[in-house]
């Protein structure tokens, strides 16, 4: 896995009173399979699974998982074998249906389907060694892909061109993304992360990785949970597209463009602010959220 040039930042013409100024970090672009922060996340795991010469990756994530996606593409150019623990047993016979488990079977990932409550024991030493018995001995990447490694790879996010940013924002999961836009980033700046779920853990869980201090987490626009999807989210999104010319996804980015863009109407920045928010990725999983939301007769994400 090269290490992609600075991505693509544009300005998104968005006016408002203030003078603020809006841009984004095009970090969707790096990769045509391993998008964003996932590729940031797995480049110095993957470096490390091979170093340490580990024939097998192994991992975890649910039905639309990004993660899961791009380190089936990550092992798979990479020459190693790739393990899947995919939550949901009811997800087994339904492959087919779902463009993201496909198409990590077609990259050669294999999947164990766990039920909910056994992949809550994910992180427990008796389930592991239960895993090792299955598939032999793997390089392990929990869940979100974060770890030192992952941090490691989201401090070459930034670089020293976007210090004239007062704010950088971006979305958080499991934070590993966050704490390296933290560590790269300059005292004078802020970043914002939008909470993606609900839970107040986060702050802790970043606390471990983050060098800095100077990052808040604004935890009101998460839509009522992780990967909960409201009519009001997906007509956001249809109308970034429209206005911009930019897609977002229903789960991170695009709850973290409604609240960046809600902050800016209700003044929350001083006049002149520059923000530069990170577009992380994730647009492989619309086409998965888009079969469901059509089943249950919602408005559909236009791709
Ligand atoms: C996984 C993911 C995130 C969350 O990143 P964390 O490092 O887990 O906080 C954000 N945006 C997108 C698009 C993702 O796929």
């Amino acid at each position: 896995m090269q290490t992609p040039k600075p991505s693509l930042i544009q300005q998104i013409p968005f006016k408002n009173k203030g003078n603020i100024e809006l841009y984004i970090k095009r970090e969707d672009l790096i990769h045509p399979f391993i998008s964003g922060n996932k590729f940031r996340k797995l480049k110095y795991n993957i470096v490390e699974a091979q170093a340490v010469k580990y024939q097998t990756v192994l991992t975890f994530g649910g039905a639309y998982s990004n993660h899961i996606a791009a380190t089936a593409y990550a092992c798979k150019i990479s020459g190693l074998k790739s393990i899947g623990v995919i939550r949901g047993e009811e997800l087994r016979p339904k492959i087919n249906e779902n463009p993201t488990l496909s198409f990590a079977q077609s990259c050669g990932m294999e999947f164990l389907f766990v039920t909910r409550i056994d992949y809550r024991k994910k992180t427990e030493s008796e389930f592991i060694e239960n895993l090792k018995k299955q598939f032999g001995d793997f390089y392990m990447i929990p869940e979100g892909g974060t770890n030192t490694l992952a941090v490691k790879g989201c401090e070459e996010i930034l670089n020293n061109d976007d210090a004239r940013y007062d704010f950088i924002c971006s979305c958080v999961g499991t934070g590993g993304t966050i704490s390296g836009l933290i560590n790269t980033s300059s005292a004078e700046q802020k970043i914002l992360g939008f909470t993606a779920l609900k839970g107040d853990f986060l702050n802790q869980d970043i606390r471990k990785f983050a060098t800095n201090s100077n990052w808040d987490l604004l935890t009101d626009y998460h839509f009522g949970g992780y990967a909960k999807i409201k009519p009001e989210l997906i007509a956001f999104i249809n109308a970034f597209k429209t206005d911009y010319g930019i897609l977002l996804d229903p789960i991170y980015t695009g709850k973290m463009m409604f609240g960046i863009i809600d902050l800016i109407k209700k003044g929350y920045f001083l006049s002149n602010t520059k923000i530069l928010a990170i577009h992380t990725g994730g647009l492989q999983g619309i086409s998965g959220i888009n079969l469901r939301l059509k089943q249950q007769n919602k408005p559909l994400i236009k791709v």
